[in-house]
């Protein structure tokens, strides 16, 4: 596999392609090539001298990531990108339409993957019952987001980090990933369009609060106390306590940005109001979201969605102590793209 342009730092772009000093100007050129308009391909880049062309066709490739299939859901428009990549590895991504409440116009985000199978094993998960595959390489994160352009022919409003994988066990990858996305020189995203979806790995939650740009922080909890997660998630070796923790000093570090705590309510395990008001208790007064996730049931796993009834009296408890709770509508089941639903 030819290595991706994408997958080296701005900062060395010059270097790698030996630009005598006179001509660095080229790599501004060539990031406008590549993300202001969105080149395909080296031969695109017509403003570039044929020898820089050809010098960056021998060393690289610019989007090796190819999509070989799309399935539009019938119920709710979301869709499942498959893609190969230069190994012949396949994995998706999936695109979320919605609407606008002030202005009614369609805004796009995409689930994006940063593994191909997923280590965490989490028990409620499809993605965790696969094997282990690779982690994806920048390069193969990012051009999720331009695959998913070309199909739709439109932009992307926002990246959420919840497609296939762990991304903080893909730390390296991810973290550029992060840089190149969020910067004006890269794609452009606003930190409030990006955010990080985490299984709650504590050491590399404190990691990104020094190295990333500043992004939303997703954590899926799932439980109030350390014996229920460690049911469901019995590869986490952190506390309810120590994950909590990492996440206020995340907060505090990137200045106070939104935390999501996502929540997928498993009947007669983590659904009675107890729980909840165990949960309220801990998260209370502090600036987070609580989004609430129906259960989408995977095939062989034996979990049951918790009852409409008992979703609504947990979803009461946390509203009624102040927290800001979302209660998150399915989509995508029909074409196996809904949360915890990607395989390979
Ligand atoms: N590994 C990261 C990124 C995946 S995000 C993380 O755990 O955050 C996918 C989200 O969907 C996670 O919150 C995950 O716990 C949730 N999920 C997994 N399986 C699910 C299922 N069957 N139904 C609903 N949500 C599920």
């Amino acid at each position: 596999m030819p290595n991706s342009l994408l997958d080296v730092p701005f900062g060395e772009w010059g270097r790698v392609l030996e630009l005598p000093e006179k001509e660095t100007y080229r790599v501004k050129q060539i990031q406008e090539w590549v993300f202001a308009r969105r080149a395909k391909s080296f031969d695109d880049m017509t403003s570039l001298p044929a020898l820089l062309r050809v010098k960056l066709k021998e060393s690289f490739s610019l989007r090796a990531l190819k999509t070989i299939g799309h399935d539009v859901s019938q119920k709710d428009g979301s869709s499942r990108m498959t893609f190969e990549t230069g190994d012949k590895k396949t994995f998706s991504s999936v695109i979320l339409p919605s609407r606008s409440r002030e202005t009614g116009e369609e805004r796009l985000s995409l689930c994006l993957s940063t593994q191909i199978g997923c280590a965490w094993r989490c028990a409620f998960c499809a993605s965790g019952k696969v094997h282990f595959v690779r982690n994806l390489f920048s390069s193969e994160i990012m051009e999720q987001v331009m695959c998913a352009e070309d199909v739709t022919g439109k932009k992307v409003d926002s990246l959420l980090f919840m497609g296939m994988g762990e991304p903080l066990a893909n730390y390296h990858h991810v973290l550029w990933a992060l840089r190149c996305l969020r910067s004006p020189l890269g794609f452009g995203y606003g930190a409030r369009h990006v955010t990080v979806s985490t299984s709650g790995l504590v050491p590399q939650i404190l990691k990104l609060s020094q190295e990333s740009p500043k992004v939303n922080l997703a954590v899926s909890l799932h439980a109030a106390d350390d014996e229920t997660r460690r049911k469901i998630m019995p590869k986490s070796s952190w506390s309810v306590q120590q994950i909590l923790k990492s996440v206020w000093a995340y907060q505090k570090q990137m200045g106070n940005v939104r935390v999501t705590f996502e929540y997928v309510l498993l009947k007669g395990l983590n659904d009675s109001l107890r729980t909840a008001q165990r949960l309220s208790n801990m998260l209370r007064g502090r600036n987070v979201w609580i989004n609430l996730i129906e259960y989408n049931p995977v095939p062989g796993l034996a979990f049951q969605k918790a009852s409409r009834d008992a979703m609504e009296k947990f979803e009461g408890v946390l509203t009624k102590r102040g927290l800001f709770v979302r209660m998150r509508k399915p989509q995508g089941a029909d074409i196996k793209a809904g949360c915890g639903q990607l395989s390979y």
